[in-house]
This record gives structure tokens, sequence and C-alpha cells, in this order.
């Protein structure tokens, strides 16, 4: 993804995570994985902060309790949590762009 790409979706989002509103948040998250054929689009991106970016990344559980003491037992309901959140970013318009 290019600085300018990046630049803008953390504009758009108002550097506020769009998983927990956490702000400010500084992660360009894609949706769609590039390794899935998601692209650097407006669309398959989305600001999310170091934690919801963590918790929905492909990471071992003793990593996200280290960096951020989110425990094992609590992944599955703040994963499920967070891709929710996502969706409904999606379906709102300046996902869609
Ligand atoms: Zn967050």
């Amino acid at each position: 993804m290019d600085k300018e790409t990046r630049a803008t979706v953390l504009k758009r989002d108002k550097l506020t995570c769009q998983a927990c509103e956490k702000y400010p948040a500084y992660q360009v998250h894609h949706i769609k994985a590039r390794c899935h054929g998601g692209e650097d689009n407006l669309s398959n991106l989305v600001t999310l902060c170091g934690r919801c970016h963590m918790i929905i990344s492909p990471v071992p559980p003793f990593a996200l309790w280290k960096a951020f003491r989110v425990q094992e037992s609590e992944i599955p309901d703040e994963k499920r949590r967070i891709e929710k959140a996502i969706k409904r970013f999606q379906q709102t318009s300046h996902g869609l762009k």
C-alpha cells in the first residue's frame, strides 16, 4: 500500500479505530487479505487500533497476551466483535468508495 492511500484511509476514518473507536489509531487493515485477492483500494481498507488489528490477525495467543493482556479465552469473542464492526463499516457509504 502506498503512503498516499494509507494517509487517505486514516484521514477518512479520522484516525479512529472502526472496531472500538479508540483514538488515535494508526493501523490500516486489509478487510480482504492481499493473499486472497484483496486490493489496495479504499473500500478494502479500514483503520484499526493496534489491539483490534492484532486480535483479528493470525497471531499466537501468547503474543496477544504479551502485547495487550488479552486472554486466550477472550479472543473468540473479541474477534467476533471486531469482524462485526468491520462488516458494519463496509455497509456504510464511506466504506463503499
Ligand atoms: Zn480498536
